[in-house]
């Protein structure tokens, strides 16, 4: 790259935001243009579910780009304004005001957004995604009365940190999980069994099983099988929805998110990173097309595609880490297990609420988990730079 290029980076959250950063690190003096949808400069989105909510940070204190870090980057922002399409053979983006952006290369950096549900209600429900959710969240809060219930739709990572953030307030929060225990899906029957007693202990009642038929339009009432909860507020925390009708036009691969290689490109000079980048990556001995919704994963593949367009330097292959806070524990996961894969406990015991995990297939590590365990789960991150048999990593000590 040289300093007759131009970067238009599209979406203003984690991603975009340090590509920027990670552009100018390396060495770009060209143009770039960082185009957000909404109208804040970018924030950091998992202390929304935790310090925010729990009212501990103001929203404030979340932001990632200042006034001056925008100044130093010395970068043309367009906030409040979405693309509404691309030409990605000439680089040319289309903002909703009709602006279009031509530059040399593209980057996709556009997330998810919160999955709706089909409700009467669904107007009257919060969602927690963005910072307008949370501050429209923390006002309606300051507004219950002593007694009233909160219910949460959804008993997955963010339900699980909203119930927590709550509870810890001293409000009353139900949790309606459909599946037959929390994190189920992600996490698999073994696990999510090992975990299914925490909200109890923390004082959350978390209802399994649960089929919602509706809620009324006002927002204030449940609808179950053979009978109804009232509800003061009703929170919807279903997991997120992908939007890239954008894109459609655009001729890059799209395919339940937008395609790269191990560059997070999606054709030569158009790349995608973060939530929205469906990329390669080796679980065991196999490698999957996967589109993973982790924080630090979004702000390494932004560090890895400005790397690859400055310097044409291919990073070493990323590692998924995820954590959550939630009923007074923390949960950490490397890797991208499958929940169907095999699991063998290594550390800690389930009693103490204090262990660490491994998940495998066909004998080789594919992830690793850690309740409270954060220096074991840390330990083991060598199972997942190279194929490594079960019970080699089973033989070494913690
Ligand atoms: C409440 C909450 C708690 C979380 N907690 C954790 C956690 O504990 N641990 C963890 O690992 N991860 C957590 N995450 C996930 C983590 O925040 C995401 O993985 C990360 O934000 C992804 O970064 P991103 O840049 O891909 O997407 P985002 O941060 O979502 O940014 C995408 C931006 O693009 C904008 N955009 C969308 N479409 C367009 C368009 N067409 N034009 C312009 N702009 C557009 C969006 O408005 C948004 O601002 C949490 C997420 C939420 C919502």
């Amino acid at each position: 790259m040289t300093s007759d290029d131009h970067v238009i980076v599209v979406g203003a959250g984690l991603a975009g935001w340090r590509l920027v950063e990670a552009l100018r690190a390396e060495g770009y003096a060209g143009k770039i243009s960082l185009v957000g949808a909404e109208e804040s400069a970018p924030y950091d989105r998992p202390p929304l579910s935790k310090q925010v909510l729990a009212g501990k940070w103001p929203i404030e204190q979340i932001l990632l780009a200042t006034q001056e870090k925008i100044a130093t980057a010395r970068i043309d922002t367009y906030f409040g304004n979405k693309a509404v399409a691309l030409d990605a053979e000439n680089k040319r983006v289309t903002l909703k005001s009709g602006k279009v952006l031509v530059g040399t290369h593209v980057a996709i950096a556009t997330g998810v957004g919160a999955r709706e549900l089909p409700f009467t209600g669904a107007g009257a429900m919060y969602v927690l995604r963005t910072k307008e959710d949370t501050q429209e969240l923390l006002e309606a809060i300051e507004r219950l009365e002593e007694d009233d219930q909160v219910v949460i739709i959804g008993a997955g990572f963010i339900g699980a940190e909203v119930a927590t953030t709550l509870h810890a307030r001293g409000i009353k929060v139900v949790v309606l999980e459909a599946a037959s225990r929390p994190l189920q899906g992600p996490l698999g029957e073994t696990v999510a069994t090992w975990l299914e007693d925490l909200p109890k202990e923390f004082g959350v009642e978390v209802r399994t099983n649960q089929k919602i038929l509706d809620i009324s339009e006002d927002g204030e009432e449940v609808f179950l099988e053979g009978e109804s909860i009232r509800a003061a507020m009703v929170i919807g925390a279903v997991g997120s929805a992908l939007d890239v009708t954008w894109l459609e036009e655009s001729e890059i691969q799209l395919d339940g998110g937008v395609v790269v290689d191990e560059h997070f490109e999606a054709q030569p000079g158009v790349g995608a990173i973060g939530d929205v980048a469906k990329f390669p990556l080796r679980v065991g001995s196999s490698v999957e097309m996967v589109r993973i919704e982790h924080w630090q994963l979004a702000a390494e593949q932004a560090i890895v595609l400005a790397k690859y367009w400055v310097s044409e330097i291919t990073a070493e292959p990323l590692i998924p880490y995820f954590w959550s806070d939630q009923y007074g524990k923390k949960i950490q996961m490397l890797g991208y297990p499958s929940p169907k894969d095999s699991i063998h406990l290594f550390k800690g015991s389930l009693a103490s609420r204090s262990w660490a995990a491994l998940y495998s297939r066909n004998e080789l590590i594919t992830g690793v988990i850690a309740l409270n365990q954060p220096r074991a789960l840390m330990l083991s991150k060598e199972f997942l730079l190279k194929p490594t048999a079960v019970g080699e990593a089973l033989s070494k000590e913690f």
